[in-house]
């Protein structure tokens, strides 16, 4: 109703998302909530699982 009160919810608003990113997960491609801006997998079983692809592939690489 007042400016006031408007400004207090926009901020409130912009807290809120800057405290929190939406990202997707590179492994399974799901969308998560996460406060950590560098996070790339929802779960530490997804990261686990690429990590290990990662290192099969990169073996893999090598003997080729
Ligand atoms: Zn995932």
């Amino acid at each position: 109703m007042s400016l006031c009160a408007i400004l207090k919810t926009i901020l409130l608003l912009n807290g809120t998302s800057a405290r929190t990113e939406v990202k997707l997960c590179k492994h399974c491609g799901k969308t998560f909530i996460t406060k950590n801006i560098k996070a790339e997998y929802d779960t530490i079983q997804c990261k686990n699982r690429e990590n290990i692809n990662k290192s099969r592939k990169k073996k893999n690489n090598y003997i080729e």
